[in-house]
């Protein structure tokens, strides 16, 4: 223990003598300390020197409702005092068994096995590992290899960051990476002007067909996010090219992986995206809001016929044998339960309906913006595009960091906004007030003067 004050400057030191930061340069802390949090309640975030943030991007799309919830705050308390973690293997526990009956009675019919795992990426490597396998084990050796759509993000360890699409994250690792084929994204801002979202959707699933249709034999899944590629920069499509993919990964053969990690739990206005494509993915990847932004958590939701393909003679080496050492933690699953105790004692959906109205009727004046290309929204996701020149839609060069300058101004203004580039967006948690909402979309849209100044 050292000695020092309890005030922002001296935790910043402390932290910066030591601690290595996700997605940072940590250069970029010598104008910018990083902001040390002493406690959260509800939407808020107070530091050490009394200021407040209002978390507008759920920490990272994980919080749902809010931080320090009494509800499941109380349900870890519980969970701690009689068990908090053993091995999942040779031994089980009632939150991982309870909270799997839970989620294959609400997730779409048929995905009644669950997988655990401890974060995003995980659910993603076992959700590829088990496609693979799956075709290793059903007499299919040569499909191998995944399909990914442009512009899509799955994570960050190398499995993960191989079907995923975004240069920033990916391109100095590109040669660790496994060789995947990559087909243009639905994303509706490249419609052209007077397309819908549908049309346009459903226009860019040519590219998918044809090339489901002339690598199907080498392939073993196609992964997506659906309906909206969130660290892509909150770039959304329509339902309609779900269920073309569904119909079409059928025919052809091949595994369907929903990676619903960002999306899942209400974010899209349906407790899960793919409701809206009416589907039932092959591979469903959940974590993130899975325990309210409480504890890492992670679940690969699959079907009885995967899940033969693997149930034999242990001499038959078929079994899956994926591990991590915190699989299916009994304090994150008492987290999930709680969390879905949640869904199912509040009107949460209907309540995030008005919600995200409210937000897009407030944030729609922007589209006319002389910088900003598109405002767009998918239910509990606000997301507003700036661009250097409008007609032409050509971003701001990354090297200007216009999003940071916003950032900055946001928590000067005590709100928590992080831009995606040119991206401002909000992602709230689902207890935000309608006046806290509204205090959002106004600093949002002050951020679009301060990103967009000369
Ligand atoms: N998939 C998607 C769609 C994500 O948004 C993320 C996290 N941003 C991940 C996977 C990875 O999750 P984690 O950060 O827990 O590894």
């Amino acid at each position: 223990m050292q000695a020092g004050g309890d005030d922002n400057a001296t935790w910043a030191a402390r932290d910066l003598r030591h601690v290595w930061h996700p997605c940072t340069q940590m250069k970029d802390h010598e104008s910018l300390p990083p902001i040390p949090v002493r406690r959260g309640v509800g939407v808020w975030l107070e530091d050490y020197d009394g200021h407040r943030y209002l978390d507008a991007i759920s920490s990272w799309w994980t919080n749902l409702f809010g931080h320090a919830n009494a509800r499941i705050s109380g349900a870890v308390a519980d969970q701690a005092a009689n068990l908090e973690h053993v091995l999942l293997a040779g031994f089980t526990h009632k939150p991982a068994i309870v909270l799997a009956e839970r989620l294959s009675a609400l997730a779409p019919a048929g995905l009644s096995r669950c997988f655990y795992a401890d974060n995003g990426s995980a659910a993603v490597e076992v959700a590829l590992k088990m496609s693979f396998h799956y075709w290793q084990n059903s007499g299919r050796p040569a499909k191998q290899r995944f399909l990914t759509l442009s512009n899509s993000y799955h994570g960050e360890t190398l499995g993960a960051l191989s079907v995923g699409d975004v240069p920033l994250y990916r391109q100095v690792y590109d040669p660790l990476l496994l060789r995947v084929l990559t087909v243009p994204s639905p994303d509706c801002y490249q419609r052209a002007a007077g397309t819908s979202w549908a049309a346009h959707s459903e226009q860019q699933f040519a590219l998918m067909e044809a090339a489901l249709a002339q690598h199907a034999d080498e392939l073993a899944a196609v992964i997506v996010e659906p309906l909206v590629q969130c660290a892509g920069g909150m770039r959304m499509y329509d339902a309609r090219y779900l269920a073309l993919l569904r119909e079409a990964c059928d025919r052809h053969r091949v595994h369907l992986i929903a990676d619903e990690i960002a999306v899942g739990f209400g974010r899209t206005g349906t407790l899960f995206a793919c409701e809206q494509a009416g589907i039932t993915p092959d591979f469903m990847c959940l974590s993130k809001g899975l325990t309210g932004g409480y504890l890492p958590l992670s679940v690969v939701l699959t079907g009885e016929q995967v899940y033969a393909a693997f149930y034999d003679e242990y001499c038959a080496q078929r079994a899956f044998l994926h591990s991590h050492s915190y699989t299916g933690n009994p304090l994150a699953c008492a987290a999930a339960l709680a969390t879905l105790d949640i869904f199912a004692s509040e009107p949460v959906l209907e309540r995030n309906r008005a919600l995200a109205a409210r937000m897009a009727a407030r944030a729609a004046p922007l589209g006319a913006h002389a910088h900003v290309a598109e405002v767009r929204q998918c239910g509990m996701i606000l997301a507003i595009e700036t661009v250097r020149h409008k007609a032409t839609r050509e971003p701001w060069p990354w090297q200007e960091r216009r999003g940071l300058r916003a950032y900055r101004h946001a928590l000067e203004r005590g709100v928590l906004l992080r831009p995606l580039g040119g991206v401002i967006y909000c992602m709230p948690p689902y207890v935000i007030t309608d006046a806290e909402a509204d205090r959002i979309i106004d600093v949002a849209a002050e951020c679009v003067e301060v990103l967009c100044g000369a």
